[in-house]
């Protein structure tokens, strides 16, 4: 996304053309945006055997999942809804995990069904399941354990699920005990360790912790006779979201990674989903009103809390920046949606560039987390997605009409 001639421009494709001829709100990915982020990956391990499997949850449109696929990604998905777009989408199975932790029995065997690569479990009563579920198939299930390497937060909030208080996982400390009590299920491969420890990553130095712990782990697996082939390291690496905000970069986080981890023998899987789609996206919107309150601005938009959650989930920040660069100065001032709910906002005391009914508006960095999290709320219909290629852009997700909303539904 960049302007050129004061317009800003996905690839080469003017987002103001977009936005007057398909509507707003509207979603507009990258292609190329998206393919850069999943190649500086897929080619800092070098030599290094890997796998790099997106994180459909991140985005889970199926033009992009076929983009990924057709790239060579492998997928990371948390349950079957995700495992049927996968397949829609002509992936190979056999290049995709599951994680997550509360697969339903209708979940693992739909994966069993498709002969995933690998299951990521998070639990021994889940092991128990899998290998009932396996050896009803007559199958061996390729199974890693997710371990959760119990890694200090407290100098690093963004690291949130990688503590013994939080739900995912087997406690590091136990995870020998319960590989070795998992030998005895004959329908399972202990093949892999697994770990997750969070999302929105931008500090590095906790992470090679985390990265020599998992050696460590496997090291002591093999040690017991259990064939450790895999080491999954999860997904997690931050992006910027504001104008100050430091992520590293993807190459230097694959560098520590494999400096850490790699020449064991062992094929590294990760599972990134926001490095590689959040900064390919923007939310296009159009300004409905101005008014204020007292001493407060608002800028009233056609996008709200339905259409991209964030901002009133997580107080995240979004940059939002004008389809025509403007000359006209700056404002201060809250930009919010037509929903009925005071968290209904896009950016709050903001100083964003003078914007008056009409304008068209881009939410930047909201290829992540942004469309899969939204909803019908106040009987909107969900926004239209839309992929540039070059000078060209599809639909890759139609804008739902009022039928939509009523879909299933009788009296
Ligand atoms: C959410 C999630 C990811 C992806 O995380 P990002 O921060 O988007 O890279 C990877 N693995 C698991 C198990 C997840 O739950």
């Amino acid at each position: 996304m960049e302007y050129r001639d004061h317009t800003l421009h996905c690839e080469d494709v003017p987002l103001a053309d977009i936005a007057r001829r398909e509507g707003t709100p509207c979603y507009v990915y990258s292609s190329a945006g998206i393919l850069e982020k999943f190649r500086a990956y897929d080619e800092a391990f070098g030599d290094a055997p890997h796998q790099v499997c997106y994180a459909v949850k991140a985005n889970s449109n199926l033009a992009i999942l076929k983009l990924l696929a057709d790239a060579g990604a492998g997928f990371d998905i948390v349950s079957g809804g995700e495992l049927f777009r996968v397949l829609k989408a002509g992936a190979n199975p056999g290049n995709v995990i599951f994680s997550g932790v509360g697969k339903t029995e209708q979940e693992l065997n739909y994966a069993l069904e498709h002969k995933i690569k690998s299951f990521n479990c998070e639990s021994e009563p889940e092991l128990a399941l899998i290998d009932s579920l396996a050896a009803r198939r007559g199958l061996q299930a390729r199974v890693a354990i997710r371990v959760n390497p119990d890694v200090d937060a407290s100098t690093h909030p963004y690291i949130s699920t990688g503590l013994r208080e939080h739900k995912f996982g087997i406690d590091i400390a136990h995870a020998e005990a319960a590989y070795e009590r998992a030998k005895s299920f004959q329908n399972i491969a202990l093949e892999g360790v697994s770990c997750h420890i969070g999302s929105q990553i931008l500090d590095i130095q906790p992470m090679q912790q985390v990265f020599e712990k998992m050696l460590a782990l496997a090291k002591r697996l093999r040690a017991r006779g259990l064939p450790i082939l895999t080491l999954d390291l999860g997904g997690g690496l931050g992006v910027p979201y504001k104008p100050g905000d430091t992520a590293p970069g993807i190459r230097e986080y694959i560098g520590t990674m494999c400096q850490s981890v790699s020449g064991h023998g062992l094929e590294i899987l990760i599972e990134p989903g926001r490095s590689i789609v959040a900064e390919a996206g923007v939310l296009l919107t159009r300004v409905l009103y101005r008014k204020s309150n007292g001493a407060k601005q608002f800028v009233i938009v056609d996008a709200g809390m339905n259409d991209l959650i964030r901002p009133a989930l997580y107080q995240s920040h979004h940059q939002i920046i004008p389809l025509r660069e403007s000359t006209t100065g700056t404002m201060v001032a809250d930009v919010v949606g037509p929903v009925c709910e005071t968290g209904d906002f896009l950016a709050r005391n903001r100083e964003i560039a003078q914007a008056l009914p009409g304008d068209y508006l881009a939410v930047c960095t909201a290829g992540a987390y942004g469309f899969v999290a939204s909803s019908n709320y106040n009987a909107r219909p969900r926004p239209p997605e839309i992929l540039v290629e070059g000078g060209r852009y599809r639909v890759i997700r139609e804008r739902e009409t009022y039928d939509d909303l009523i879909r299933g539904e009788t009296i």
